[in-house]
C-alpha cells in the first residue's frame, strides 16, 4: 500500500535501522524503543494485522521473531522477552501493517507493563466458551 509507512519501509524507501531481512519479512529497530532493543518484524507483503495475515508467512515471521529474539536478549543482555502483536485500533494497533514486537526485558521495572488486570470472578467461563464455540 503506497500510504504505508511499513511497505515504505519493507521496500526502502524511507530509512530504518534493519537487522535482518529475508523474501518474507524485515527486522528493524522501533523508533520508539519502549526498552533498550524493542525490535519489529514486519511483513513483505501487506497484511493490515495478524487477523488477515497468510498462514505460511505467519510461520515464517515467528520463528524469525524467535531467532532474533534469541540474539537480542543473549547480545544486550536482556533476562527476558515480550512478543507481541496488536491486532486493530481497540488492540493498541497504530500502524496497519502487520508487524511483531520483540521487546527486551530487563527487569520488571524496566518501564514496559504488560501485565493483566485480574477480573477473575466476574464473567461465566462456560458462557464464554459456549458463546465462542457457537
Ligand atoms: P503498533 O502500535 O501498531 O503495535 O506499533 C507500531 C510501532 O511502529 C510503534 O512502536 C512505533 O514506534 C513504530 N513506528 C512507527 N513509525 C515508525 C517508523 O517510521 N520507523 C520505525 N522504525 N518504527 C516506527
Ligand atoms: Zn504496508
Amino acid at each position: 500500500m503506497s500510504d504505508c509507512i511499513f511497505c515504505m519501509i519493507k521496500d526502502h524507501q524511507i530509512n530504518s535501522t534493519v537487522l535482518y531481512e529475508d523474501d518474507i519479512c524485515m527486522a528493524i529497530l522501533d523508533l520508539s524503543q519502549a526498552t533498550r532493543g524493542h525490535a519489529l518484524v514486519i511483513s513483505k507483503v501487506h497484511y493490515d494485522s495478524v487477523l488477515e495475515a497468510d498462514d505460511e508467512a505467519l510461520a515464517h515471521m515467528i520463528v524469525a521473531a524467535k531467532r532474533l529474539a534469541n540474539q537480542i536478549k543473549k547480545n544486550l543482555n536482556a533476562q527476558g522477552i515480550n512478543i507481541l502483536t496488536n491486532a486493530k485500533e481497540a488492540a493498541g494497533q497504530t500502524v496497519s501493517h502487520l508487524h511483531f514486537h520483540i521487546i527486551p526485558r530487563y527487569d520488571q521495572h524496566d518501564g514496559f507493563n504488560p501485565k493483566f488486570t485480574d477480573h477473575q470472578g466476574q464473567w461465566d467461563l462456560e458462557d464464554i466458551k459456549n458463546e465462542i464455540l457457537k
